[in-house]
Parts: structure tokens; sequence; C-alpha cells
């Protein structure tokens, strides 16, 4: 497990100030979830609260609880926010079971377009590479998989298939939620960017720290031969879109450690996403 500190330290909570654990005051760092789903879900520890990046499905969101409990040491209300990449049913399956246990402060973030999927004023993208580029992916994924509720998500929203693509039910409310736009700031998680980073979705977006030069990438990456060498995500809504992304993100950011939406993070040089592999 790679994460921003060993995954057995305790960490010492502030109870007079309950938002602001003290061993995170200096350090903004990424606790990877241990495999719970098809995606990777991460914890974000910012200088007052948490941020939950992608619960996938039940599991996942019984993972993050546990993990910020007894890993971290820390109460659910601690979590500020819980957010997704991307609108995929993989990402935003345990998004509602876990607000439920948190506190009623802890708010739920999307990309902007999410907020006109659940207005009906947007449809999910259409994707490709449905028999090449996805199976082999699921497959890898499907091997994290540890319970029956890994694979169960709390809501059938975020399948991108055509018939099933407007369906927006969700297991938490709509007033729960925020939007917010990319290139904004966090409360408490000053150093954290959300980047817009089209291409497997036109809502994809990557949180990036430039104080810790780790980026949470979403689906934009993938890392399942954990060889060191990620790999452009094949399945996708655009893949001039997603190329595009991955040649900016190269001159804007240089990231040196990369948490992917399915598979191992790992760590690199500066020049990391030079090392990106396209396999089309
Ligand atoms: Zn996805």
């Amino acid at each position: 497990m790679l994460c921003g500190a060993p995954r057995h330290t305790r960490v010492v909570y502030d109870v007079v100030n309950t938002s602001c654990p003290i061993a995170f005051q200096r350090f903004f760092m990424v606790y990877t979830v241990p495999s719970c789903g098809f995606a990777r879900c991460y914890v974000i520890a910012g200088s007052r609260g948490l941020m939950v990046v992608d619960p996938g499905s039940r599991g996942a969101a019984r993972a993050a609880a546990r993990l910020i409990r007894q890993e971290l040491g820390m109460p659910l209300t601690a979590v500020r926010y819980v957010a997704a990449t991307h609108f995929h049913i993989d990402h935003i399956g345990g998004m509602g079971p876990l607000l439920a246990a948190c506190g009623p402060e802890t708010r739920l973030l999307f990309p902007p377009p999410v907020h006109d999927y659940l207005t009906g004023r947007r449809r999910l993208n259409r994707m490709a590479g449905w028999l090449s580029a996805l199976p082999p992916v699921t497959l890898a994924a499907a091997r994290g998989l540890r319970r029956l509720e890994d694979a169960l998500p709390a809501t059938l929203a975020g399948i991108p298939l055509p018939l099933l693509h407007r369906r927006t039910e969700l297991s938490f409310p709509v007033e729960r939620c925020d939007f917010p736009r990319t290139g904004a700031g966090l409360p408490g998680f000053a150093d954290w960017e959300i980047l817009a980073t089209p291409g497997h979705t036109e809502d994809s977006t990557s949180f990036y720290s430039r104080e810790t030069a780790a980026l949470i990438c979403g689906d934009l990456i993938l890392h399942m031969k954990q060889d060191g060498r990620g790999v452009l995500n094949a399945f996708c809504w655009n893949r001039d879109v997603i190329l595009d992304t991955l040649v900016r993100l190269r001159h804007t950011i240089a990231p040196r450690t990369v948490y992917p939406g399915h598979g191992e993070p790992w760590e690199g040089g500066e020049r990391m996403l030079d090392n990106i592999v396209k396999q089309w």
C-alpha cells in the first residue's frame, strides 16, 4: 500500500478543534483505501478534516470508514467532503452510504456537468472501447473484490449504457451536493486544485496537490499491471480529448505520485507523465 504515512501510524486527534487533527496540520497526505471495489478509493487529509474520493460501492464506503476510524483514529464527522472524479457507477456507488455515516456538515462534490445530468439537461457520454478496453480492466479490478458489498453500488445511476444513461436515482439528497468549478480551491484543502481532465468522460476531473506533487486522476490513467507505467484509458468518450488532456498536464503539472482510478498508486520522477503509455 502506498500512502503518505506508514499505514499503522496513529494520528493524535485534536479534541478542541475536532476538524483539525494535529498530525495533519503541516501535510496534505493521501491514504489509499485497501481494495474494496472495482475502482480505487482515496482519503485526503487536509488542514481542517478529510476528503474521501471515489467511494464506488457499499464495500468502499465501509472500507473508507474503517480506515478513517481505525487507521487514522478519527471520527467520520471529520469528513468534510465526499468527492467523485466523474459520474460513473463504480466511482459514485458508495457515496450515499458514506454520506449517511458522516456528519450533517459533510458535502458531496461533483464536477459541474453532473448538475446537468441530475437535472436531465445532459446525458452521460457514450463510451468507446466496450469490447477492447473495458474487459481487461474490469477483470483485473475484480481481483480486488473481497466481499459481495464491494461490488454493490447503492444506486444504478452512472451507468454509461444507452438505455441506462438517463438513470439518475440517487442514494443521497441533492441538497447535500456541490458542483465546484474546476480551478477552484476547497476550504481546508487549499493545496489541492480541481483540474478539468476530460476525455474518459467530459465531466472527468482530477485532484492535484503541488505541495506534495500528488495526482488523483480518476479514470484518466490506469495502472493495472503495477509496472510503474501508467496507461492512458482507452475506454473513453473521446480519445482525442483524453490525449489532449494528457499533453496539457505534461506541460502544467509535475506529479511524483499518481493515484489512479483503477490499479495501484505509483511513484516516479518529475517527468513521470511522459512515461504514460497510449495503447491505441
Ligand atoms: Zn469511469
